[in-house]
């Protein structure tokens, strides 16, 4: 693909700019398309995240991420030489039976540097993005999309395609009567919240891993932040609960669920004696659809779909999804 504008060119609005958004938005831009990024926070990356704070800081969405797809190492190859991204080597272990092993797992697993915001910087700093531009609601009317945000009101640009790089139950939200195939599609995504609660001990704990899968009614995963490439500050670790725990308990006030973690962490020999906590809520963490073999696209309203629940629920798979949608769209266009 040259990337030669359009005679005329033709213009995308994405909703959110999580790494399947940008990925997407990245991809239009290149293939010739005007492109307007909108994302109701106030950074990119979405789950991709970091929490800092006085003296720490620590990913406290996706962990860490894989890559298989030859068109994805092509991409993680730039953000490795951008200094974006590496590969981590975690001492790892797995909790199972009540018991502590090593884990056997070769898989290659690879970070954000210096935090796992880097990936989605790297890719939006060339995009007109948007920021504290919360969405809610879409029209199409004579060709053209128009967008409405809580913040700005009605968004005076309209544009010929528009983008949803949302999370399923989001995406609902803002095509209810407009795409009845995405409604149905959206209800299987069957997304599951995640507590998360970063975990800022009084003084290093000393123990033989720097991140464990746990197989627990409550706690699924541990890792201590600064194992991963060029993270500075103190010790921190997170912790994330089980999807099925979380999503039991996705109510319940914050400190009530960040207590039953911790205590769960204590029984497990994770000791982090007087220590600071910050605590999220996750929502929409995880859950995919069976695959689909296309790109979700709605040729007559020019209204294409991407994300991770489209494409396996994971990082690798969300950025493929905005990219083969991009491709989809462009073929279509021409
Ligand atoms: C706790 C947790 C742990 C995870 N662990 C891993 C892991 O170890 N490995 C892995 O590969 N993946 C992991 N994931 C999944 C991974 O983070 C996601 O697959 C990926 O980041 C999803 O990208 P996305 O672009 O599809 O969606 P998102 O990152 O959710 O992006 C959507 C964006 O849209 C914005 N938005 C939402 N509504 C609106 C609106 N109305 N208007 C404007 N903007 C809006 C949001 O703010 C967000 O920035 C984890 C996720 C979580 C939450």
């Amino acid at each position: 693909m040259t990337g030669k504008p359009h005679s005329k060119q033709i213009s995308a609005a994405i909703i959110g700019a999580g790494i399947s958004g940008l990925s997407c938005a990245t991809r239009l831009q290149k293939l010739g398309f005007e492109v307007e990024v909108y994302e109701k926070s106030r950074g990119v990356s979405g789950r991709m995240s970091t929490r800092n704070g006085d003296g720490w800081n620590a990913d406290h969405g996706a962990q860490y991420f894989t890559a298989r797809d030859p068109l994805f190492i092509e991409e993680l190859n730039h953000w490795i030489e951008s200094e974006a991204a590496s590969i981590w080597h975690p001492r790892l272990k797995v909790f199972k039976q009540g018991q502590w092993h090593d884990s056997i797992s070769s898989e290659i697993r690879y970070v954000g540097t210096p935090n796992m915001t880097s990936p989605g910087k790297f890719l939006a700093r060339n995009l007109s993005i948007q920021l504290n531009q919360t969405i809610n609601h879409i029209t199409y009317k004579a060709g053209k999309w128009s967008l409405h945000s809580i913040e700005a009101g009605e968004i005076q640009k309209q544009f010929d395609w528009l983008v949803l790089a949302l999370p399923a139950p989001q995406v609902l939200a803002l095509t209810k009567q407009i795409d009845k195939a995405i409604e149905i599609l959206v209800s299987d995504a069957n997304m599951q919240g995640c507590w998360t609660v970063i975990v800022i001990p009084d003084k290093n704990l000393n123990i033989d891993f720097d991140a464990a899968f746990v197989n627990n009614k409550i706690i699924s995963w541990v890792s201590r932040n600064n194992s991963k490439a060029n993270r500075i500050g103190r010790e921190v670790w997170t912790i994330h609960a089980n999807p099925q725990w979380s999503q039991e308990t996705i109510e319940l006030d914050k400190d009530a669920a960040a207590e039953l973690i911790l205590d769960c962490a204590k029984k497990l020999g994770l000791d982090f004696g007087d220590p600071k906590i910050s605590i999220h809520r996750w929502r929409y963490a995880s859950g995919h659809i069976n695959p689909v073999s296309d790109p979700i696209l709605n040729q007559d309203l020019r209204l294409g779909f991407c994300g991770d629940w489209l494409r396996g629920g994971r990082v690798e798979g969300a950025w493929l999804s905005g990219y083969e949608l991009a491709s989809q769209i462009e073929t279509f266009q021409k």
